[in-house]
């Protein structure tokens, strides 16, 4: 009961390259660097408008990697952290790691302390990148995590601080001969070396480090660019819509899977150059997209719902961009339609993806300037796609079932963790804990999540990590977090708290008890979370609700509320 993604079969990818070789060495019949002669700006930095050449690229690249051999014999299979927003030498931190044989690890800015030592940890880490804007807490987790001070290294140099910056050690590394020896891959294994330990808490659990070769994200551009030129019906390459010469925003941060393949690789294949975009800022995001003429917009759905609301969007004029895509998140039909009367010119879609699928599985329809509002957009050529019924039967077309997909882009499993990975990678197979159904065309709708995960303005909440957290807390006995629908953020995470029996005495017998509780709850979470994993709202119940065996009831909780809210 397969069901297939068109688009004729798939191109050649190689095997056998990291993700440097395949980008900067090689020449692809789909894309890659030749496709920069109509804009040799590889990178725009969004701030002051510097651009950023390949030969910069290249020799940036080269630079670094020399001096992370020579100083610290960092290479194969070491880790490195990249903790920040995106900045212009943020792939060059990526491809410099990966030409000595080492692996990326990107890490939220916005995590607390203790949030990043947990993701240094998990995935190993020995060496750490970190923005000036993250200096604090991320010397703090270096700290705790065993990181030694020589090897915490700034992507700009801060005044008084005297830790080495990217640009010391690119320096260094052009000074001296080339020392370091990158590794040549034997056929087919450019699947199973590791590039990126992205994070994500899968079906169940904690956040976990995803195992992503660079296999999976060189076929990720490939498939994406193969279906957008069959879209394209054959033209030539200066009226595709996915084409040199074309500029793209860099919003999305490259830490998340969804903002490092689409956004960086992605684009870089197609020969479109891309603004580097630091932190968002709405206006700001619009002042950059009139500035650099931007015809490519890659957001998430809370950016959207800026698009469509914000009273300064009038001012500016939009009507270079040509395509806009979503994703990360549902975009319901109603923002879509919203949108496409705004981007008057653009084409508006959504793709669909997890960090378990090295991100993009379907893409916008582009046959029609919004396809099907609400869909999550059409299977990419190379997809393989089964539908599992709620009644533990495979279905088909037009069925409604958790999707389980398969192609050449899936992740290998999570870092250390087998039980995980037998849940959710079976046979080549990638259990995604989403629920939909795919049309006759490969149109694919997203009807509900059955995992665990909550998803705030794209980014991920684990439920069991802010569980773990909460039973910390003196007053919790036991406690179950699920999504609240937001507005703007998609979902906020809501716990239901089951007090210990002589803290629920003491609320009945005095009701401003209750309010008080709450608000420590409330504080014991912004305390040591990141803002976007701060609760929206507690209830108080005499018992979280489990099944025989032990197991949160988190539907049963999760519909509650939901009625709930809507009887108001
Ligand atoms: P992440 O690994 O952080 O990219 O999260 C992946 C999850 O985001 C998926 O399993 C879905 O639950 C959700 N998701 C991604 N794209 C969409 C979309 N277009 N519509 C609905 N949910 C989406």
């Amino acid at each position: 009961p397969t069901i297939y993604g068109d688009g004729g079969p798939l191109a050649h990818i190689p095997d056998d390259v990291t993700i440097p070789q395949f980008f900067f060495d090689q020449h692809h019949p789909l894309g890659g660097e030749a496709l920069y002669h109509r804009n040799p700006a590889y990178f725009i930095e969004d701030a002051t408008g510097r651009q950023v050449t390949a030969d910069e690229v290249r020799a940036r690249v080269w630079g670094l990697a020399n001096a992370l051999h020579i100083r610290w014999n960092f290479g194969n299979n070491d880790v490195a952290c990249v903790f920040g927003p995106n900045h212009v030498d943020y792939p060059i931190v990526i491809w410099g790691t990966h030409r000595v044989g080492g692996i990326v690890t990107g890490a939220n800015p916005s995590y607390t302390a203790d949030e990043l030592v947990y993701q240094i940890q998990t995935a190993k880490a020995t060496l750490l990148f970190l923005h000036p804007d993250s200096l604090q807490v991320g010397l703090e987790a270096a700290r705790k995590a065993g990181i030694r001070d020589g090897r915490v290294v700034l992507f700009d140099r801060v005044p008084g601080d005297d830790h080495l910056t990217v640009s010391d050690l690119i320096k260094e590394g052009l000074l001296q001969p080339k020392r370091y020896v990158e590794p040549r891959l034997k056929p087919g294994e450019g699947k199973t070396k590791l590039a990126l330990l992205f994070f994500s808490s899968g079906t169940t659990g904690r956040p976990k480090a995803v195992m992503i070769p660079h296999y999976a994200v060189i076929a990720n551009c490939i498939q994406m660019k193969q279906y957008a030129d069959t879209r394209d019906g054959g033209k030539p390459n200066d009226q595709k819509l996915y084409r040199s010469g074309d500029v793209a925003l860099g919003v999305l941060p490259f830490y998340h899977i969804y903002g490092i393949v689409v956004s960086l690789h992605f684009y870089m294949f197609c020969g479109i150059s891309l603004v580097i975009v630091s932190r968002f800022n709405f206006e700001n995001m619009l002042k950059s997209i009139k500035r650099y003429n931007a015809t490519h917009l890659s957001l998430v759905p809370p950016m959207i719902v800026l698009l469509c609301k914000h009273p300064a969007v009038k001012n500016y004029d939009l009507s270079n961009v040509k395509m806009l895509t979503s994703g990360a998140a549902p975009l319901s039909a109603e923002l879509t339609n919203q949108v496409a009367r705004i981007l008057k010119n653009s084409g508006i879609g959504q793709g669909y993806g997890m960090t378990e699928t090295c991100t993009t599985f379907s893409f916008p329809q582009l046959d029609t300037r919004v396809g099907t509002p609400g869909s999550a957009g059409r299977l990419i050529p190379g997809t393989a796609l089964r539908i599992l019924k709620p009644d533990g039967t495979w279905g088909g077309i037009g069925d409604q079932g958790q999707l389980v997909v398969s192609g050449p882009s899936m992740a290998l499993g999570y870092l250390d963790n087998p039980e995980a990975t037998a849940e959710t990678f079976k046979d080549g197979w990638v259990y995604t804990g989403d629920e939909g159904y795919v049309t006759e065309k490969k149109d694919l709708f997203i009807v509900d999540r059955i995992k665990e995960l909550i998803k705030v303005r794209g980014f991920q909440v684990a439920p069991a990590e802010l569980e773990g957290h909460l039973l910390d807390h003196p007053d919790i006995a036991d406690v179950c977090v699920v999504a609240a629908p937001d507005e703007y953020s998609g979902e906020l995470p809501f716990a239901f708290v089951s007090l210990h029996e002589e803290v629920r005495k003491r609320v009945a017998q005095d009701p401003k008890e209750e309010e008080r509780i709450k608000q420590s709850i409330f504080k014991h979470v912004s305390d040591h979370k990141t803002q976007y994993k701060w609760l929206a709202g507690i209830e108080f119940i005499d018992i979280v609700p489990k099944n025989p065996s032990g197991k949160l009831l988190r539907r049963l909780l999760r519909d509650r509320l939901r009625e709930g809210l809507a009887a108001g």
